[in-house]
């Protein structure tokens, strides 16, 4: 089946609750939705997350490659089996080396997951079928705690008890060790001993500020330390692990299988965060995981703040192929959101995992989102060329 119509839609939605971390003040999810129309009739939605911080991407870049290097090659393609999808992913990549564009993992990754729902549907089938065998009913759920003053953290907890229930979960820290301790050790008297806490600073902390912090943390038994230093820093993330003896989770250091080689064969990072839209979609992500498993080295499915449904059930089909993965982090800001107080939302630790229907199972969801909280940015067609929407 041939695609005749890519429709690109800017999803802008105010979160509830405005995330703090080390990096950004988030008060709205942003998000591209791209919607694949093929000649027969299916549809495929796929999304891309941009954060300059990660990828080098945002909202204006996006669709500018998907116009002007990847929509000519997507036209001329048949897509029928998943070989077709992995050609024309490899085309789109090599089309922005030849073009020296370095920064296109999240628009690679939209067109990933738009392909691959339109085939699984046409197909009749998840998408976790082209990703592997199901290998767990439970995923382990992790949340994240924002980097909210001490106060608001306090009453969260109290509005929030099911926050009681997790069994994983990752504070955001800061530069100052003394707050620090305070918000980490807060967090770990209301979750008890039991339960898996981490930290993560986002790549803020220097050399010296990380051994301080993570010196004075341990007394909290973390068990691993996300992005301690700059993304760049790898022989610092060799060193800092070698020094505190700490795990150490690698997030925007990872957005490719090459970053993942450089940083394992460093010996700089314990686990990979792979998120989908900034490692180009689930395609990427899979050979991201399955080189690491071979280096016995575990992932974490990451996501950004404020990802819709589509990059959420993305997440969770990676998740459920995915052998080495120890956290996931897929739904991990829901619990400050409406879904979460309203009790749509549950964790489901201790349920099975149910599986989608066709695709992602996310269509008429995604069309809600395009025609309730969407602008649309900019109409491809195999005939009649571009639209622009202003
Ligand atoms: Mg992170």
């Amino acid at each position: 089946m041939r695609i005749v119509k890519i429709n690109l839609y800017k999803y802008d939605e105010p979160l509830k609750l405005k995330f703090h971390s080390t990096q950004t003040f988030r008060t709205s999810a942003e998000s591209i939705i791209v919607r694949l129309g093929f000649e027969n009739g299916i549809l495929g939605y796929g999304e891309s997350a941009p954060r300059t911080y990660v990828t080098g991407e945002d909202c204006s870049t996006v669709p500018l490659v998907i116009r002007n290097c990847f929509s000519s090659i997507v036209f001329s393609h048949e897509i029928n089996i998943i070989d077709d999808v992995e050609n024309v992913l490899e085309r789109l990549e090599s089309e922005c080396h030849n073009r020296n564009i370095s920064r296109y993992n999240s628009a690679l990754g939209a067109i990933d997951t738009a392909l691959l729902d339109a085939l699984a549907r046409f197909q009749k089938q998840p998408v976790t079928n082209f990703l592997g065998s199901i290998v767990r009913k439970r995923l382990p759920y992790s949340i994240s705690i924002p980097l909210l003053p001490l106060k608001k953290i306090q009453e969260l907890f109290f509005q929030l008890p099911k926050l009681a229930r997790v069994k994983y979960v990752k504070v955001l820290v800061g530069e100052v060790e003394t707050e620090n301790m305070e918000r980490v050790g807060l967090v770990r008297s209301f979750f008890g001993d039991d339960v898996d806490i981490r930290v993560e600073n986002n790549g803020k902390w220097t050399f010296q500020q990380a051994i301080g912090n993570l010196d004075r943390l341990q007394k909290f038994n973390i068990t691993a330390v996300e992005q301690p230093l700059a993304k760049d820093d790898i022989e610092g993330l060799r060193r800092l692990k070698e020094a505190t003896g700490i795990p150490i989770i690698v997030d925007e250091s990872i957005c490719s299988l090459s970053d993942a080689k450089r940083l394992i064969e460093r010996e700089a990072c314990d686990i990979l965060n792979i998120k989908i839209s900034k490692c180009g979609g689930l395609i990427r992500s899979r050979q991201i995981a399955q080189f690491a498993e071979s280096q016995n080295i575990p992932c974490q499915l990451g996501a950004h703040v404020g990802e819709t449904e589509i990059l959420r059930e993305a997440g969770r089909s990676f998740a459920l192929t995915t052998p080495n993965l120890v956290y996931f982090e897929g739904y991990s800001f829901l619990p400050f959101e409406d879904e979460w107080r309203s009790e749509q939302f549950e964790i489901k630790n201790d349920n099975e995992v149910e599986l989608v229907d066709f695709g992602f199972g996310t269509a008429s969801i995604a069309e809600q989102l395009i025609e309730k909280h969407c602008s649309s940015m900019l109409e491809l067609t195999i005939k009649n060329g571009i639209k622009i929407f202003k």
